[in-house]
């Protein structure tokens, strides 16, 4: 903790923790005057992205309140720093218009009518809808659909308490290609760059000022560059993050794997990599590639038939593809190979989440790293796994029977996570229904694409019978549900957050302020709600007092899993789920806390993190444990076996641990793969994505220059335009994150959207001139494969010619002009259906300054909410990964007489047409043994093995 003094005055860079419970600071509201503010400081975790910062809340001693939000030193990932969004937080629990009770409608679906209810009576709708669902054998009808996850554990009990197969996530819109990846190499499905000792850092897209983990990476970047690290950043935009680099690598979207594969091709052919490594640690020996197989097979000759096999990728054709130079993909493969074990990387949406095939540059990606070696080692790529404490709660349900078509269908066999992107299509397709919905933070009317398909089906209540928003704020989701559940911001509930942030493993405790500090002061609380603002609550009191509503007398063998491991057959209480797993499941904490003279609860109450180990390099290499080994036998393969199950392999000699693949080695060739009917992307490959510029040829009838006969016969054309579609076509990027906000949440931020507030399409110059001078403001109409949004121009040598922007952010509307979606941050719009599938919507008002108990509304000055442009994408499923393509085919044109700004057009029976045709691109299950998917491939709330073989056709 840095202290030190100036003209007498006392000035420490963060409030010691012996200070927190009285910690004074001078009013900055009655300057001149010095008048002391007296607060108590209680650590708890930002919600406002997936980093888990530590916040310390600053709850004024006189008034009770928290008046402020700053960063907790005692938190090892983020150390006391914060982003904007951290200290925003006040912005969020203070705001007027936030929803403080329990909402049920009171008119039809989605008429805006809404009457305040109790808890008690929410619990009762629901446990009895629920109770039903489970007796009369339809479990699959229950589900729970998260936007932004947490209070992960506690809702993985509840779902297999239940016995269903009901969790439904957004990852599908996020990272899965990018998690594909990266765990058909090792298992983990995300990167943990050791950015602070590294040497060279190459990001694919903006991750230094947005990305995944961003504050506690973007220090620990900055750090690894003060310390001479050299930062190389592939991304079409000149982001923040792109400015800070030494090579800025503007590729067109979609080619940034020929890239990789390019420099992986410069360091083979340079025989500049770590052989030892490759050959110690992958599963070379088990390549099969253009008739040549590694089995019985030297080393070397491997090393040819990888040559050979990449033979094509020269930087040449690497710039050809991507328009980055030819010398800028020598140089930086050569920094690589310099930089060696102390090579990091980062990706994770941007290129994965864009494109067709956006998982090969993650697969690419980490093909550089095994090639230098830099595979667990200091400065180098870790796995998520080695540095996320993951910790057991006591006395865990069994793995349900059950296998949820809605969630995992056979067509994605390899889909990482759920494919929820689909979900109106399959209500539309009649694959089932869904009896008791719950939406948590999650907002698919508006941050999914196709909203209107989601419009479709939430107000059919043929298809949703019974839906529960649980939100901080409202949505443009919520608007259709039938009830509105007010869940707490990060200092109004509980919960454990464990990220891979740098070389270490740490747990942090999110809990509710103000509770904790009247529990402090010897009030007692049953419910978290009765501390909270009105009446909000927590997940985790929910879901246990849910439980036990669906199974009051314990008959369904339900409620068991919800009783105190520490008072038999009484009801669980937050303190005891928490203080059970700190006392149990987390190493070194008890003894920690016991230096201090406090329980591991009362521990986590005070300082809100614990860092539980930095030793997480290299853990492959850990031999196998004395346990497994006993009774283990080697197969031929180097496998160590104990009764049918890999535990281990042999390599140099030893019995180690490995990573968790097939192999036990990292799979550069994945006969996954192969054996799940894609063996042309056994290897790490490139191939086109669905906005490449042959597809756009395609798409207009022509086969343009580009044309690549392996690529194209198979893909295109996969763009229909709609007949009035003109316009010039370009890709569209419409998912670039802006540092400071965060989906639908900061939404009722007053200090973020006084930030940034609009979202421009971002023109090159050059497209500039070809559509006509178009200049800054001008009025843009771009086409869709489903319709039509218009905004304003922003010309901007900050892009890559050929590619145009929006950013994902903005273009919150709402239908009441006076309440549900803060006024800030949302337009007023008229929404109608004008046909059968036919959505226009046009802005009636933008933003307006308004009257609140916050004077502050009545001077917001900007009246620019955005536009909506999620609303005209199709969906897009990767025939493999199931992820979302987000990138955009459009056709753009200046507007005409009849748009107006903030226009948005949809007709959702083309875009069902697009699903179809997505679809059809798939390989579906079974697989080897009538699997619908790989038993090693990681899926969310796994159910039970035998729920993984699809049942045997009847003779
Ligand atoms: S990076 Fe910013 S928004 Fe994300 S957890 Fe940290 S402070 Fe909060």
């Amino acid at each position: 903790m840095t202290e030190f003094k100036r003209d007498g005055s006392h000035l420490s860079s963060y409030p010691p923790v012996e200070k927190w419970d009285d910690w004074v600071e001078l009013d900055a509201g009655a300057w001149p005057r010095r008048v002391e503010k007296h607060y108590q400081l209680v650590p708890t975790i930002c919600f406002n992205c997936e980093s888990a910062c530590g916040l310390l809340a600053y709850v004024d001693k006189e008034t009770g309140q928290v008046a402020k939000f700053e960063g907790n030193p005692m938190h090892p990932a983020s150390r006391g720093r914060l982003c904007a969004k951290g200290p925003a937080t006040i912005t969020q629990i203070h705001d007027p218009d936030r929803i403080l009770y329990p909402m049920k409608r009171s008119g039809p679906r989605g008429g805006g009518k809404w009457t305040r209810t109790s808890w008690d009576e929410v619990l009762e709708t629901f446990g009895a809808c629920i109770r039903k669902a489970i007796q009369e054998n339809r479990g699959e009808e229950v589900m729970y659909h998260v936007g932004r996850p947490g209070h992960d554990f506690i809702m993985e009990r509840t779902l297999q308490a239940w016995g269903i197969d009901g969790h439904n996530s957004h990852t599908n819109v996020c990272s899965s290609s990018a998690r594909l990846g990266y765990l058909l190499w090792h298992y983990a499905d995300r990167p943990s760059p050791d950015h602070a000792n590294a040497r060279f850092i190459l990001l694919l897209s903006a991750h230094l000022e947005s990305g995944h983990y961003f504050n506690p990476h973007a220090q620990r970047i900055i750090e690894g560059k003060m310390a001479g690290a050299k930062l190389a950043v592939m991304d079409p935009r000149l982001s923040n993050t792109a400015s800070m680099a030494d090579y800025w690598m503007p590729s067109y979207p979609g080619t940034e794997a020929a890239v990789l594969l390019a420099m992986a091709m410069v360091i083979l052919g340079e025989n500049r990599f770590d052989a030892t490594f490759v050959k110690n640690w992958t599963n070379w020996e088990e390549l099969e590639v253009d008739g040549f197989c590694a089995k019985g097979q030297s080393f070397e000759s491997l090393i040819d038939a990888l040559k050979r096999h990449y033979a094509k990728f020269t930087p040449e054709f690497a710039e050809k593809e991507s328009g980055v130079k030819a010398e800028v993909i020598v140089k930086t493969a050569r920094e690589i190979a310099t930089a060696g074990s102390r090579f990091a990387s980062h990706l994770w949406r941007g290129s994965a989440s864009g494109n067709l095939g956006g998982w090969q540059p993650a697969r690419a990606l980490m093909l550089l790293h095994v090639l230098t070696g830099s595979v667990g080692t200091p400065g180098g790529h870790n796995l998520n796994a080695w540095n996320k404490f993951v910790p057991r709660p006591f006395k865990n349900p069994p793995p349900q029977k059950r296998w949820n078509e809605l969630l995992y269908p056979q067509e994605w066999p390899l889909c990482v996570h759920e494919m929820s992107p689909l979900l109106p299509h399959f209500l539309k397709e009649g694959r089932g229904r869904i009896e008791a919905y719950f939406t948590r933070v999650f907002n698919p009317v508006w941050t999914y694409p196709d909203g209107f398909s989601w419009i479709e089906m939430l107000r059919d209540e043929q298809k949703v019978g019974l839906h529960a928003a649980l939100t901080p704020t409202w949505s443009e989701t919520a608007w259709f549900a039938d009830y509105v559940l007010p869940m707490g911001f990060s200092s109004e509930r509980h919960d454990l957050m464990s990220q891979e942030s740098y070389a270490g493993k740490w747990i942090g405790f999110r809990q509710p302020v103000l509770r904790v500090l009247q529990e402090r002061e010897g009030k007692k609380f049953d419910y978290t709600y009765q501390a909270n603002p009105g009446e909000v609550w927590e997940e985790d009191e929910f879901w246990i007092n849910l439980s036990w509503a669906i199974d009051p007398n314990g008959s369904m063998g339900i409620r068991q899993w919800f009783e105190s491991p520490y008072r038999s057959g009484q009801k669980l209480t937050v303190d005891e789920y928490y203080g059970w797993i700190f006392e149990n499941s987390v190493p070194g904490l008890p003894e920690a806390a016991a230096k201090e003279g406090l329980k591991p609860l009362e521990y986590m109450r005070k300082y809100g993190a614990y860092e539980v180990t930095t030793d997480v390099y290299k853990l492959n290499e850990k031999p196998v444990a004395p346990a497994d080994l006993a009774g283990s036998k080697v197969e031929a393969n180097g496998l160590v076996t104990k009764e049918g199950k890999a535990v281990g392999v042999m390599v140099g000699g030893e019995a180690v641990v490995g990573y968790n693949t097939p192999s036990r080695k990292l799979e550069l060739f994945s006969k996954t793969m192969a054996d799940w009917k894609w063996p042309e992307f056994a290897l790490p490959e490139y191939y086109r994505s669905h906005i490449h510029r042959s597809a756009q040829a395609a798409s207009l009838g022509k086969s343009g220059e580009d044309f690549d006969p392996d690529f194209d016969k198979r893909y295109m054309p996969l763009v229909e335009w709609p007949k009035d579609a003109k316009g010039e076509v370009y890709t569209l990027l419409p998912i670039f994150r802006l540092p400071h906000l965060i989906h639908t949440r900061s939404g009722n931020s007053k200090f973020l959207y006084e930030i940034a507030h609009k979202n421009p399409l971002w023109v090159n110059p050059v497209d500039a001139k070809r559509l006509g001078d178009i200049r800054t403001g001008d009025l843009l109409k771009v086409h869709t494969e489903i319709g039509f949004f218009v905004l304003h121009a922003w010309v901007t040598e900050g892009l890559a010619p050929g590619v145009v922007a929006c950013s994902h952010h903005m273009g919150r509307w709402r239908l009441n002009k006076e309440d549900q979606i803060e006024r800030m941050s949302s337009a007023w719009v008229d929404l109608k259906e004008v046909g059968k599938g036919q959505w226009k919507m046009r802005q009636l008002s933008g933003v307006e300054p308004y009257e609140t108990s916050d004077p502050d509304t009545k001077r917001v000055w900007w009246s620019d909410a955005g536009v909506h442009q999620n609303l005209t994408f199709p969906v897009h499923p990767d025939p493999i990964t199931g992820m979302h393509c987000w990138h955009q085919m459009v056709r753009v044109e200046r507007a005409g007489p009849d748009d107006r700004y903030g226009d948005v057009f949809v007709d959702t029976n083309l875009s069902f047409a697009v699903y179809q045709r997505w679809k059809a691109l798939t390989r579906p299950a079974p697989g080897p043994g009538g699997l619908r998917r790989p038993l090693w491939i990681p899926r969310v709330v796994r159910p039970e093995e035998a729920a993984f073989y699809l049942p045997k056709k009847k003779a």
